[in-house]
């Protein structure tokens, strides 16, 4: 321990634990400040089918480039937004700019919820708000949450879920397969999908065992009726493993990387994209 360590350590731990925080509580407020002035952006990455390729969906991610530090990840700032509260405003604003940005493009969108926000009262009041600003259509979105929104209190989450279902808004369930979700979660909660986590992907070539147990999961799915989407998907042989086990929705760099609204556009749903992709189709029955 710090103590047994001698004083100096104990000095040093807690010089270093002062540093962390200072450094969280900074980009805190310039993370306040970042959405305030906008500068949170949302990527999109296509979700796409696992016989045809064409886009069914795209998730969005949320994106900061801090004019001191540079580009900063979801990985970090999500965990302190979540910690200051200022979740609550990032998903609004990562909502309001997806629903925009994909409204034209005739897919469905699926934006992510933490847990932060789905214990939060007002959250079906603040996502039909935005539906109605920006005239999306309810059962064109999907909400991915995590396990952890189930398992803290699982009868408020059971509420929650029914009172979006009702609206006509679709719940998957994202990065199954890490924690605690057991097969007993998919039949408690009405869930509309399940994501199957980019570790199993990663692992499906080399690992027989991760093989068996992702196979087993795209099989659960269909027989609950559920659609899984593999994440993670980087190899044309990862892809075909998994469609040979019955997976019908894909989402990976194969297929797509995360990009901004005007280069997936011009790249996917722009009218010289739609060309080419006919073009394309012409070449391939000829
Ligand atoms: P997630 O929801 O599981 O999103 C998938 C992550 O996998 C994304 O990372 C995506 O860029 C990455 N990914 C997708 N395909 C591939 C691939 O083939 N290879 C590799 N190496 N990576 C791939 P990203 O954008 O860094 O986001 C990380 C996490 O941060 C997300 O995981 C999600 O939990 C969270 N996040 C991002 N945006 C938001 C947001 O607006 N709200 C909330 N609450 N969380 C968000
Ligand atoms: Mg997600
Ligand atoms: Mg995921
Ligand atoms: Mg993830």
């Amino acid at each position: 321990t710090a103590k047994s360590s001698g004083k100096g350590r104990a000095h040093w731990y807690s010089n270093a634990m002062d540093e962390g925080r200072t450094l969280r509580s900074e980009i805190e407020a310039e993370l306040r400040q970042a959405l305030r002035q906008g500068d949170i952006k949302v990527a999109y990455q296509p979700i796409v089918r696992s016989d045809s390729h064409a886009i069914i969906c795209v998730e969005a991610l949320a994106r900061w480039t801090s004019p001191t530090r540079g580009v900063i990840g979801p990985d970090v700032f999500i965990p302190i937004a979540e910690q200051s509260g200022l979740i609550i405003e990032l998903g609004q604003h990562v909502l309001r700019e997806a629903c925009l940005a994909v409204k034209d493009w005739n897919i469905d969108l699926a934006v992510n919820i933490s847990p932060i926000q789905f214990r939060h009262p007002g959250l079906v009041a603040d996502i039909l708000f935005v539906l109605k600003e920006t005239g999306f259509s309810a059962s064109r979105l999907e909400l991915e949450i995590t396990e952890g929104s189930l398992i803290e209190n699982s009868a408020v989450a059971q509420s929650m879920i029914s009172a979006l279902r009702e609206e006509g808004i679709r719940i998957s369930l994202d990065d199954f397969g890490t924690g605690y979700a057991s097969i007993g979660y998919l039949r408690k909660f009405q869930l509309d999908k399940i994501k199957i986590d980019k570790s199993f992907t990663d692992r499906i070539e080399r690992d027989r065992e991760t093989a068996m147990i992702t196979t087993a999961i795209i099989a659960l799915g269909s027989a609950l009726n559920l659609p899984i989407t593999a994440e993670g998907v980087e190899t044309a042989d990862q892809a075909a493993m998994l469609r040979i086990a019955g997976c019908r929705q894909f989402q990976g760099w194969l297929f797509g990387k995360p990009l901004f609204a005007d280069a997936l556009e011009a790249a996917f749903f722009s009218k010289t994209a739609a060309a080419s992709r006919l073009d394309h189709d012409r070449l391939r029955l000829h």
